[in-house]
């Protein structure tokens, strides 16, 4: 009889689910709404009804359920699948996998939404299943996993692996957190806006000054195409990012000492003229012995990454 596992990715507009077998070929994928504020107690008995619904299409009992994995934003209770806040949602110390173990039936992985596309990526995308590794997605925000001997890192209430917070500069930038200086003041799309619409004051002739007298703002991809055709101040801008970046993961890299290191997100779609100068960066800063057992890549699973991520920390857990 064959077996699935369920992979659910919980996000602000839609919830991603799966249907995954337990090698990884992904049988169905779609998307509900997230319903949120007060309605988002409902989110639960959506998600069950909805994979309810398409096990019948597909003809799958659920004795062929293994379980189900599934990632929430914010800070989430590994141990007990309760989501302490996720404030897009409305939630707080709302008990998501009590629930849908009450509705289902089926062992329940809950993590956050970031350290489950950390797990997807790892098993069936870039990471290859390193034993240790770094992944960080650069979005709007910047966020990130951490995997220690094949296990990804949760803490003791859930704020392990937020490296967008890892503060780099002294008094820096105000972030979304609350605090500053955070790496996602710096290396988040925003935070690569920011700085380019602060270094064109200083030149006079750049792509990037035509750009934004232009569109009145600058994106991270009018900044990496800038820099491919080696405009000086997109290269001061990406330098400086890099720079900080390469450090942040130096860092990382020091305490973890991974094989790998992914880079997902908006941003990673610059590919190769963000890896080049990263690495630089990075080689600068980590121990070379740390530096040498190390490799990066550009995440490859877009989109499916949590679904997948959620069924293999059930795939992992399974008993
Ligand atoms: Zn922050």
């Amino acid at each position: 009889m064959e077996k699935y596992l369920l992979g659910v990715d919980i996000g602000g507009t839609t919830v991603k689910i799966g249907i995954i077998k337990e090698q990884g070929e992904i049988v169905d994928k779609w998307e509900i709404p997230t319903q949120i504020e007060e309605k988002a107690d409902q989110i639960p008995t959506d998600i069950w009804a909805s994979i309810v619904k398409k096990i019948t299409e597909h003809q799958i009992n659920k004795e062929q359920l293994i379980g189900i994995g599934a990632g929430a934003p914010g800070f989430v209770d590994a141990e007990t699948g309760d989501i302490a806040v996720a404030v897009n949602l409305g939630w707080k110390d709302f008990p998501l996998g009590k629930i849908l173990r009450e509705l289902s039936g089926l062992h329940v992985f809950i993590e956050n939404d970031a350290n489950i596309a950390a797990l997807g990526e790892n098993w069936l995308g870039s990471g290859q299943l390193a034993d240790n590794l770094i992944a960080i997605t650069l979005g709007t925000g910047v966020g990130g996993g951490l995997i220690a001997n094949g296990r990804i890192i949760s803490g003791v209430n859930g704020t392990a692996g937020e490296i967008g917070h890892m503060t780099v500069v002294k008094n820096g930038a105000p972030c979304n957190c609350g605090r500053q200086g955070c790496l996602e003041t710096i290396a988040s799309a925003t935070g690569i806006s920011r700085i380019a619409e602060d270094t064109i004051m200083r030149y006079s002739d750049s792509i990037l000054v035509t750009t934004f007298k232009e569109k009145n703002k600058l994106t991270a991809k009018d900044i990496f195409s800038a820099y491919e055709k080696e405009d000086k101040c997109a290269i001061e801008v990406v330098e400086e990012i890099t720079d900080v970046l390469g450090l942040a993961i130096s860092n990382i890299a020091t305490i973890l000492n991974p094989s790998k290191i992914v880079i997902g997100g908006g941003v990673s779609k610059a590919g190769d003229l963000l890896l080049n100068p990263l690495k630089k960066a990075y080689q600068k800063y980590a121990l070379p012995r740390t530096f040498e057992g190390s490799s990066f890549a550009i995440a490859s699973l877009g989109n499916d990454a949590g679904i997948i991520g959620g069924a293999y920390l059930v795939k992992q857990n399974q008993s």
